[in-house]
């Protein structure tokens, strides 16, 4: 049968980004589940931003907008370990708020990164501070530049968000059936409150369990978290362990999360391994299809245990917040190695051709153009006299745009921030009339090579991208380019030019 596409259910186009978040999918597990049992898991990286935290960053940002607590323009900030930033981000970015994440430096690099890609700025803390370091500092800052902070661990609107959203998705998927058992973990809990309020309150027949690291039992300790007069936490918790389930218990019990413990909708506590969980989260990669963070591989770790002792016809449903995707640099992804292993390597070899073992065939710059195509131009050779020969632009870079080696010599000028033309021969600029082509056999024409990127210095031919990281390394690019008056920023002692050739560069 042919697949139809089902998500996007509307047939006018969006509003904007923030109208496609939440409605995302329940999909059955199929090979995992034991026999009898219907698993059912609730994909959040359906989300525009790939996380369940889209939900709360809407909600919380049009809450304040609602109260007047935040302003137009106004600047937002927020302590998160990523996606809480992520989602608020794209909020932010839709609504035009500047915005400001604080976050302990041990998280995920990529979520650092897609936090700047989306425009926000990441303010770093300790790892040793743990989660109240940065929400401490998120205060501060708050405090003193009278931002508007988020709160997502006492932020009503956060768990609003799934009581709104979350819960009536699932009691509408499971409209007509029992739902048997909702398996939830918590960051904020603000999934746990809002979705459990609902479904104990419309399907009492739910149970629900909550699940945190084994190795950090807050919830199970039953030790209570001491708190300060707004809710948020006065101490770590003294169970708190670090984990390996990024996004869950964070150093204390948040507001939201005691909220729904107390208000009896919890039915077990279940502490699951990190280690089964980053095992289940491949699992769910390789046998099903299903890709995502380490937190839904380990609420899917529960979910199976749930599920082995669940009676026949059981139907269970666990959340999976984000996507794999956000783990590249955790130990989710520590045996994917970047190298081909021995099993690539003879497929590789089983056929004769383009193999990295046999006789190099990859040029190490660009190929030459066909010489016999272009002959000289005399355009062209006055073009290439004067960039090589203009007192005021000494540095030339005869380039490429698609070619690695031009990017390793760009990168080089920008890190020592020195002036530079580029005539990048293939650009748009240097169509017309196929100019480009013809600097180029000038070139060859000039200094017999047919290779780029080539470099001049005060009329003066350095070469390649190598001869030039050359002339860094014994000092006599400092020198010449002293002697055009041109100042280059000290570097480190132990910087290398070669560091910024193409990574595949150096594995031959
Ligand atoms: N998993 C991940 C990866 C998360 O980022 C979060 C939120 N911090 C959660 C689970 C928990 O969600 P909630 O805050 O709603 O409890």
């Amino acid at each position: 049968m042919q697949q139809t596409i089902t998500k996007y259910t509307m047939n006018k186009p969006y509003r904007d980004i923030l109208a496609t978040i939440g409605n995302t999918p329940i999909i059955r597990i199929n090979k995992l589940a034991p026999e009898g049992v219907n698993l059912f898991v609730k994909l959040e990286s359906f989300n525009p931003m790939g996380s369940v935290k889209d939900r709360m960053a809407l909600s919380t940002i049009e809450a304040a907008e609602a109260s007047g607590e935040l302003k137009p323009g106004q600047t937002v900030i927020e302590a998160t370990s990523g996606n809480t930033g992520i989602g608020l981000a794209m909020v932010c970015a839709v609504k035009g708020y500047p915005l400001v994440v604080t976050m302990a430096e041990s998280f995920s690099l990529e979520r650092r990164k897609i936090l700047r890609f989306l425009g926000a700025k990441v303010v770093l803390t300790p790892a040793e501070l743990k989660g109240s370091g940065m929400l401490a500092k998120a205060v501060e800052l708050a405090e003193e530049h009278g931002w508007f902070l988020v709160r997502q661990f006492e932020n009503e609107a956060n768990a609003d968000a799934h009581t709104r959203t979350t819960a009536e998705e699932i009691l509408a998927a499971f409209s007509g059936e029992q739902l048997d058992y909702f398996v939830t973990g918590f960051g904020t809990g603000g999934t746990l409150k809002g979705t459990s309020r609902v479904l104990k309150a419309r399907s009492p027949a739910t149970k629900i369990i909550v699940c945190e690291p084994d190795n950090a039992q807050l919830l199970g300790s039953g030790i209570p978290q001491a708190r300060e007069a707004d809710g948020s936490p006065a101490e770590s918790h003294p169970n708190f362990r670090p984990h390996l389930v990024q996004g869950w218990s964070p150093d204390f019990i948040p507001k939201l999360t005691e909220d729904a413990m107390g208000a009896g909708t919890v039915d077990q506590v279940l502490p699951i391994s990190g280690e089964k969980a980053l095992d289940f989260t491949r699992t769910l990669a390789r046998r099903e299809g299903i890709f995502c963070g380490v937190s839904g591989g380990a609420t899917f770790t529960a979910a199976m245990e749930i599920a082995q002792d669940a009676p026949r016809g059981s139907n269970i449903l666990c959340m999976l917040p984000d996507t794999g995707e956000r783990y590249l640099s955790t130990p989710l992804f520590d045996d994917i190695v970047v190298e081909m292993s021995e099993e690539e390597l003879e497929i590789s070899r089983s056929t004769p051709n383009y193999r990295f073992d046999a006789a190099k065939t990859g040029k190490e710059t660009s190929p030459a153009p066909d010489e016999e195509a272009v002959e000289l131009d005399k355009d062209a050779l006055a073009f290439f006299k004067r960039v090589t020969n203009d007192a005021a632009q000494p540095i030339v870079l005869f380039a490429l745009e698609w070619c690695e080696f031009c990017w390793s010599v760009r990168k080089l000028f920008a890190q020592l921030e020195i002036p530079y033309l580029a005539v990048d021969l293939d650009s748009v600029k240097y169509q017309e009339d196929n100019l480009g082509g013809k600097i180029r056999a000038v070139l060859l024409d000039q200094i017999g090579s047919p290779t780029i990127p080539q470099i001049f210095v005060g009329g003066r031919h350095i070469g390649g991208a190598t001869d030039l990281f050359a002339t860094y390394s014994d000092g006599s690019l400092g020198k010449m380019l002293s002697e055009h008056d041109i100042a280059m920023k000290e570097m480190p002692e132990d910087f290398e030019p070669v560091s910024l050739l193409p990574g595949w560069l150096h594995k031959r």
